[in-house]
């Protein structure tokens, strides 16, 4: 198992210092932002700058890395909106190729599931081969897609497409982590198959169970509590890459708690 956080690029190192922050802490993945999340304005590599992300990779303890698409992405839109969800997209796996990331995570958005299939595959199509394209399930609400497996099974399917597998939005969807955490994996398995989920993100949630609130708390002090330890020590999932995605400024005290739930495993 690989497990990290999600950590920003910010100072000198650029993207490098994502790999840094992880390295402090001894975790082997990381995720970050290729460019400001809530902005449609790409950021270009620096000189050197994905020479340097690729020396910390190789020089460890990260194994395991991930880029999260920009918040305005909605490949379910239409029109201009779709055009440049695509292309800020296309951005994200471009940079990943060249950084050497593995995964490229995105919210499908909300409308239309063809739409989102469509155009996550012509992002693909524009960008180099490299990293892995995963659809995040989402919490719900309005008309976004990605709430239930079997719209995630149906917008992947016959394509090389993956998930990436939120606890706290799928605990706000309706599925009972805090129940029955091994019933869910084993829902996710059947509906959409283990091999096509390489990703989670660890988080407990501040909403209600079928709340629709995506609001991700602290590792066991959420709605999820406890049961998140039997989540992620799943022998299922002993392979997956986790990325804790919880108030940065308890990092450390996540760690904590995610190595005690390991260690009693
Ligand atoms: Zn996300
Ligand atoms: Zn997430």
């Amino acid at each position: 198992m690989y497990y990290g956080f999600h950590n920003s690029i910010s100072g000198k190192r650029g993207y490098a210092a994502a790999l840094d922050a992880a390295a402090a802490m001894g975790t082997t993945a990381a995720q970050l932002f290729a460019k400001s999340p809530r902005s449609w304005k790409t950021r270009n590599l620096k000189p050197g700058e994905a020479e340097a992300f690729r020396d910390a990779l190789a020089i460890g303890p990260v194994r395991k890395t991930a880029i999260h698409a920009s918040y305005l992405v909605n490949l379910g839109a239409s029109g201009e909106l779709w055009e440049k969800s695509v292309f800020s997209l296309a951005d994200d796996l471009y940079k990943a190729a060249l950084l050497g990331v593995d995964y490229v995570v995105v919210h499908p958005g909300s409308g239309d599931p063809e739409r989102v299939r469509a155009g996550a595959l012509k992002a693909l199509a524009l960008a180099p081969a490299g990293a892995k394209l995963l659809l995040e399930n989402v919490a719900g609400g309005g008309r976004k897609v990605g709430r239930s497996f079997e719209e995630l099974a149906v917008v992947i399917e016959g394509t090389a497409l993956g998930v990436c597998f939120d606890t706290c939005h799928a605990f706000a969807a309706g599925y009972p982590l805090h129940q029955d955490a091994a019933g869910v994996i084993s829902e996710l398995d059947e509906v959409i198959g283990l091999e096509r989920v390489p990703l989670f993100h660890l988080n407990d949630s501040r909403g209600a169970f079928a709340s629709a609130v995506d609001h991700h708390a602290n590792l066991g002090q959420g709605a999820i509590g406890a049961a998140l330890a039997e989540f992620v020590r799943d022998p299922r999932l002993a392979d997956k890459t986790f990325i804790m995605e919880t108030p940065k400024e308890y990092d450390a005290m996540n760690l904590r708690t995610l190595r005690s739930w390991l260690a009693d495993a």
